[in-house]
């Protein structure tokens, strides 16, 4: 089926939606994104990803041509446009048309680009059963160089730990910082269960300030379920009793098995399951 897809102001059928080769968002990965999940036809935590997104391109010096609440109207928009109830909406700024040179002052135009389409779920049984997942030989990203906090188009860090994970027959991989504590995945936050206690690294750990990262800690607030952000190691995640991931993709999945080690009993657990009812019955209630 073909998409209409924005592209700056318009909405073109998804075979004439092209950008520059010149564009720098192409050239450079210089430009930044969101992933936003459609429940019930609406755009779920729509004004934390729009304030993410205008949050990342500040960090890297990029303006982006248009107000946030226009940015809200244009996803709505698109969203309607494609007749999409469930599904996924992919939202791109680039640097714009540019020189075959780094300067961003060359560039002129940046590029605001909508898609709106399904989405390609885990499968079931990945949340019925947990995944096994692997630590990456590759360090995330680090804030000296650049912020893991800022979601931009240059993704191959990520991608360098996803290679490694899949040659390992994973299908994520857990990324450490520099200084040898757990980061993230690299498409999702990770969590440890110990002791009834929900643990994740804090934002000083490198990582990408997951939004559904920040929802699962306000449903575990609400729940009564003990949560911190404190650094955690290889250690921490071989004696944890559950662990999950979480992303806009993968909501909340289960992990039973990391570096070949066996978490907890090797199911998934009370307190993720719980976690993971609690989050659906909020998606339910976006419509
Ligand atoms: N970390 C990274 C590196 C990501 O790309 C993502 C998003 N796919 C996440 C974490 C999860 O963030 P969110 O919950 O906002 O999707």
């Amino acid at each position: 089926m073909s998409r209409k897809v924005w592209i700056s102001g318009d909405l073109v059928p998804q075979e004439e939606a092209k950008v520059s080769v010149y564009d720098h968002g192409f050239l450079y990965g210089d430009g930044v994104f969101e992933g936003i999940r459609v429940y019930g036809g609406r755009c779920f935590k729509v004004k934390e990803h729009i304030d993410r997104l205008f949050d990342s391109a500040r960090g890297i010096a990029l303006t982006i041509p248009m107000a946030p609440v226009e940015m809200g109207a244009a996803l709505q928009k698109t969203v309607m446009a494609n007749g999409i109830v469930d599904g996924y909406v992919r939202l791109i700024v680039t640097r714009g048309v540019g020189k075959l040179g780094l300067d961003a002052d060359k560039c002129s135009n940046p590029q605001v680009i909508i898609i709106a389409d399904t989405i390609e779920l885990y499968p079931k049984e990945f949340y019925d059963n947990g995944l096994a997942i692997v630590t990456a030989p590759t360090i995330r990203t680090s804030h000296e160089a650049l912020s893991p906090r800022i979601k931009s188009l240059n993704y191959l860090n990520n991608i360098m730990a996803k290679i490694e994970g899949k040659n390992a027959g994973a299908v994520e991989a857990v990324m450490m910082n520099k200084d040898g504590y757990v980061a993230e995945c690299t498409g999702d936050n990770i969590f440890i269960v110990k002791d009834g206690r929900l643990v994740t690294p804090p934002a000083h750990a490198g990582i990408l300030m997951g939004i559904t990262r920040a929802t699962v800690l306000d449903l575990a607030r609400k729940a009564r379920i003990p949560a911190a952000e404190e650094d955690l190691t290889r250690y921490d995640l071989y004696s944890a009793d559950e662990c999950f991931l979480t992303g806009t993709a993968a909501e909340i999945v289960p992990v039973v098995r990391i570096d070949g080690r066996t978490i907890g009993d090797g199911k998934p657990g009370k307190v993720t399951r719980r976690l993971l009812k609690a989050f659906r019955a909020l998606t339910k209630a976006n419509g």
